[in-house]
């Protein structure tokens, strides 16, 4: 094994915004002390049981992990170095909410180590904040960016949110031109979704909100591709954009289809011949480590036609790199176009798909639907 990335899963959030199905809960304050101590113990021990192995990348995520203090996020980042055999220039992210934040915070973050920040800021209109529920106003973006810079950050994502029911252009236009005059090295832009079981659906559900209008959706990606690539930002991935230079590291680890271990209720471990997970409930998962039980929920086995359609959809989401043709036979023994041929030359004739000698990867006119192009490997 080369080396893993780290994934860790705080699953407290002040509260719960109505759109988002993650694995979160609100109202669990009297949890957190005792959560980050079998965190730790559950990281260390799996560390050690596999030899300290060495770890290139470490995400803290959620959820939101700064609701932890930096004593118990401390404990977990200890844990992390005591379990594993962490890279010297190893990228260490945060998660961060806008609202949970400041100067002294990220101060405490940088001694921890952590060198990448990802801020939630989703909008900068106000009503827009509103709607998706966010504890932050706008002027806690420009606030927690400031101090992130203050504190020594020179590694920033922002994350924004596209398409809500009905969005003028104007508003996606004014959170892209406020978003760039920060200037992070890194901004995701997701396209609002309705997952099941979520307020936000069952509001769409009973007619009180439009359903996201995917014509619209379609529209502002497009402005957000423009408007990025005209202020530099490298349009690496098909949600994601960077300045050169400033990858993120740890989600390359996933769209390369590389090994990766997850910590904390509800985490999915890839070794690359196995996917397995954990148990959702922070209760159960903290029961389970204090008893000396396996956390693991479920498991299965990728056979090879899984394992090689899954490179292909993953890789097909760098929009740069794509899947590398050496990289795939490497693995798996086989060119891309004796096991996909078909589907790849239809994919080209469509004008969706470039197929070069190194690599194989969508073209630009597939990116509104990449993830209908992409289902095609699965
Ligand atoms: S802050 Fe993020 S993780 Fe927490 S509920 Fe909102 S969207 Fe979900």
């Amino acid at each position: 094994m080369d080396a893993w990335g780290i994934y860790i899963h705080i699953p407290f959030c002040e509260r719960k915004c109505p759109y988002c199905d993650f694995n979160t809960y609100a109202g669990m304050t009297s949890l957190y002390e005792r959560f980050a101590r079998t965190l730790a113990q559950e990281i260390r021990a799996e560390g050690e049981r596999r030899g300290r192995p060495r770890a290139r990348t470490v995400f803290l995520g959620g959820g939101t992990p700064t609701v932890l203090n930096p004593d118990q996020l401390a404990l977990i980042l200890d844990a992390v170095r005591a379990g594993f055999d962490l890279a010297e220039n190893a990228e260490i992210t945060s998660e961060a909410n806008p609202g949970t934040v400041d100067r002294a915070r990220f101060e405490a973050l940088r001694e921890l180590g952590v060198n990448r920040l990802s801020l939630g800021a989703q909008s900068f209109n106000a009503d827009e904040l509103r709607f998706l529920g966010r504890i932050h106003g706008v002027e806690d973006i420009y606030r927690a960016v400031e101090a992130a810079r203050a504190a020594g950050f020179d590694n920033l994502n922002l994350d924004l949110i596209y398409g809500l029911p009905g969005q003028p252009t104007s508003t996606w236009e004014h959170s892209l031109r406020e978003a760039i005059a920060l200037a992070p090295e890194h901004l995701s832009c997701y396209a609002l979704t309705v997952e099941e079981g979520t307020p936000l659906a069952r509001w769409v559900a009973e007619g009180r909100v439009p359903a996201p209008d995917d014509d619209l959706q379609a529209d502002l990606y497009a402005r957000a591709r423009e408007m990025l690539a005209g202020a530099g930002y490298v349009h690496y991935e098909i949600s994601n954009w960077a300045r050169p230079g400033h990858m993120c590291a740890h989600n390359l680890i996933y769209w390369r289809n590389e090994p990766y271990l997850g910590f904390g209720p509800g985490a999915h471990s890839c070794d690359l011949h196995r996917r397995w997970w954990t148990v959702r409930s922070p209760q159960v998962y903290i029961q389970r480590v204090e008893s000396g039980e396996s956390t693991e929920a479920g498991g299965e086995v990728l056979d090879e036609q899984t394992a090689m359609g899954e490179t292909m959809m993953l890789g097909l989401r760098l929009l740069q790199e794509g899947v590398s043709r050496p990289g795939f036979q490497a693995r798996f023994g086989r060119d891309v176009l004796q096991v996909y041929g078909p589907i790849l030359r239809r994919l080209e004739d469509l004008g969706l798909l470039e197929i070069a000698d190194a690599f194989v990867r969508l073209t630009p006119r597939a990116y509104p639907i990449a993830n209908r192009v992409l289902v095609e490997f699965i």
